[in-house]
C-alpha cells in the first residue's frame, strides 16, 4: 500500500490567503517608489511584487523593473530629503 508522502504538504498554496492574515494583507499595501533611468518617470510598485523580483537576485543586488512608459530600467528611488 502506497502512502502518499505529500499528505501533509497537500495544502492549497492560496489557502493562507483566506486564513488569519499572517502577512497583513488587510493592511494598506506598502508601495515602493521606482524611478526610470531613461525617462525619469516614477512608478509606485507594491512591495510584494518587489519581493517576487528579489527571488532572482543575489543578496544586495538592486531590483530593477521594466519601465511601463519607455521599457527602460527602473530602480528603487531612494528617499529624497527634499520631498
Ligand atoms: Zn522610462
Amino acid at each position: 500500500m502506497k502512502k502518499k508522502k505529500s499528505e501533509e504538504v497537500q495544502v492549497d498554496p492560496l489557502a493562507w490567503l483566506e486564513g488569519d492574515d499572517p502577512f497583513g494583507l488587510n493592511d494598506p499595501i506598502e508601495l515602493v517608489n521606482f524611478v526610470c533611468t531613461e525617462c525619469k518617470k516614477n512608478d509606485e510598485v507594491p512591495a510584494y511584487i518587489i519581493g517576487e523580483f528579489m527571488v532572482d537576485k543575489k543578496p544586495g543586488e538592486p531590483v530593477t523593473l521594466e519601465c511601463p512608459y519607455c521599457n527602460g530600467e527602473m530602480f528603487e528611488a531612494k528617499d529624497d530629503p527634499s520631498e
